[in-house]
């Protein structure tokens, strides 16, 4: 618990007095939550961030999830959050980075299951070698779910749907499901 080096990028970026973020706080993990927020900062994306060694593992995803498995969507890592950023929805103020509206738009908890040689791979190890898989149980999004990292410097990597009975060509959750799972706010009310 406490402060922790692993947050400095987060605390560096931002003066969470201000932002009304949550402060940078290392959390005990192994709850394996995860969440995907909508960020209407100067860019709408999406922010899938994953419980993982005390943090939140973050990436930014422009397009949002599909549950289509033909659909690859980049995603950029970011700096790890605290675990309390988990269910954060508010308005960063203007002037403040990321600055905009932050919708919880899906939560809940994942399984890894990325296997190395016929066992189960470490999820932290498996994130810093670049490939993972989870099973999502959340709200929104289910089922498998693959991370692979595509450009190392630029930290890109891709999201891709896992052929599973949770996938779903047709669905397209980013359009139609806009919904907070905290308030049912949409990204405009939350605007108001
Ligand atoms: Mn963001």
């Amino acid at each position: 618990m406490g402060t922790s080096k692993k947050l400095s990028k987060y605390k560096e970026k931002r003066n969470t007095d201000k932002s009304g973020e949550p402060e940078g706080k290392e959390a005990k993990s192994g709850k394996n939550r995860f969440s995907i927020q909508k960020h209407n900062a100067s860019n709408l994306h999406y922010d899938l961030r994953i419980e993982c060694d005390g943090v939140l593992k973050s990436w930014a995803i422009p397009k949002g999830p599909s549950t289509d498995t033909s659909v690859k969507r980049l995603a950029i890592k970011t700096e790890d959050h605290p675990v309390d950023y988990l269910k954060f929805e508010g308005v960063i103020p203007e002037g403040e980075y990321g600055a905009g509206e932050v919708l919880l738009w899906d939560v809940g908890t994942f399984e890894n299951i990325t296997k190395k040689d016929g066992s189960l791979k470490p999820l932290k190890e498996a994130i810093k070698d670049g490939h993972f898989m989870v099973n999502l149980k959340g709200e929104k999004l289910k089922g498998g779910y693959a991370l692979t990292r595509i450009n190392e410097e630029k930290e890109e990597w891709l999201l891709v749907k896992m052929d599973d009975d949770k996938a779903d060509a047709r669905r397209k959750p980013t359009s139609t499901e806009t919904e907070s799972v905290k308030s049912g706010k949409t990204i405009e009310d939350i605007e108001e």
